[in-house]
């Protein structure tokens, strides 16, 4: 997702927002403080509902963030990296690009969001019991509907129907009782199209029906999912094409590479006779350091180009992908290009750079499987 905005490393997972956050934020602290707020606790003034709803909403988003922050770290705790978080205007959603190799950890980090959601929900609402009479009714009444919102986010992300946390665990118990994951998908893919088209016809009933503007919104998540739901859909054979590619069927073998103890100046007068962008970066004996952009080289000052080796500013792993040569094209393709350094992955075997996967591989592969055919090519044999 684009145009985001960070908010912080908790737990070392890099949190971002979606600028569409501030528009639902805005609308539930003005629900709170128009509605709920003035209905419940008549008679107070106008800063005292704006103060109280903006910091209910502010809550009410750290929540959501405890939902995703859940399945986030069962994610990492069952050894699936976890790139980051991003909030945006229907919630959140929590990138693993790895996919859980087992029913039984797709289940455990599906249902980690919901659970999390039941216990803020149920601790909200055992607080408000506690605070009511002891502190102001507008902060009771606010801390009872965070409670009551947490509780229905986690009976709507149990909705049976992929892209939302119940497809998932719906996803994991058919994989668990078919063995068989890619029809697992499918069916939770389907159901989320059913489940998206029912909601929109309820949205539509609320709006023409009972003239509820709240309908335009189901209408709206509604048709979200469907969308997503289709999207999985689609993505499911070409995805299994994918998975059956290694990264050396598709790399470039012998790529040109850049000496790490060269000098920048030397290295850009060699580059400039070249035809690439980003180099993997080699010692003098011949191992993978890392990976070196023009643009990195250009941000090293004119003065110290004669004093500063290619080595001292390439991009090193964890930050560049290494992989080997039988390690599946869909491992790598959604952690590709995310930083500076990431648009080239090096394919490594025993310690020798045999290959390197770049964007143009990719984008080949990809443009072949949806034309039906697999990217081939021959392994150099090595002696
Ligand atoms: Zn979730």
């Amino acid at each position: 997702m684009h145009a985001t905005f960070p908010l912080g490393r908790p737990a070392g997972i890099r949190v971002g927002a979606h600028w569409s956050v501030l528009l639902i934020m805005a609308l539930l602290a003005e629900f709170l403080a128009q509605s709920i707020l003035p209905e419940a606790v008549p008679g107070q003034p106008a800063l005292v509902y704006w103060a109280t709803g903006i910091a209910g909403a502010v809550v009410l988003l750290a929540s959501l963030l405890v939902h995703e922050l859940s399945h986030a770290l069962v994610a990492r705790h069952r050894g699936l990296t976890v790139d980051r978080i991003t909030l945006w205007l229907l919630g959140g959603s929590t990138e693993v690009p790895d996919d859980p190799p087992t029913p039984r950890s797709a289940f455990a980090v599906a249902v980690a969001g919901p659970l999390a959601s039941l216990l803020a929900g149920a601790g909200f609402l055992g607080l408000s019991r506690l605070f009511s009479g002891a502190v102001p009714a507008v902060v009771v009444v606010t801390v009872g509907w965070l409670g009551w919102t947490n509780l229905v986010l986690a009976v709507f992300n149990l909705l049976p129907g992929a892209p939302l946390d119940g497809g998932r665990i719906l996803q994991a118990v058919v994989w668990k009782l078919t063995g068989d994951k890619r029809r697992a998908q499918a069916a939770a893919a389907r159901s989320g199209r059913v489940l998206g088209l029912m909601l929109s016809v309820a949205g539509l009933v609320e709006l023409l029906w009972f003239g509820s503007f709240a309908g335009l919104w189901l209408v709206g998540i509604g048709w979200f999912l469907g969308f997503s739901a289709r999207a999985e859909l689609a993505a499911g054979p070409a995805r299994e094409v994918l998975s059956r590619i290694a990264l050396g069927e598709i790399m470039t073998p012998d790529p040109v590479t850049a000496p790490g103890w060269f000098t920048v100046q030397g290295f850009v007068e060699q580059a400039a006779s070249g035809r690439f962008r980003t180099y993997p970066v080699v010692t003098f004996d011949g191992r993978p350091v890392g990976v070196v952009s023009l643009s990195a080289l250009a941000r090293v000052p004119d003065t110290a180009r004669t004093s500063t080796r290619v080595e001292n500013v390439c991009v090193r792993p964890p930050g560049c992908l290494v992989a080997a040569p039988d390690v599946p094209l869909t491992t790598v393709l959604s952690r590709f290009g995310n930083r500076p350094g990431q648009d080239l992955v090096l394919v490594v075997e025993d310690g020798v750079l045999v290959g390197v996967v770049s964007p143009g591989d990719i984008a080949r592969t990809l443009e072949l499987a949806v034309l039906g055919a697999e990217a081939h090519r021959e392994r150099p044999r090595r002696a």
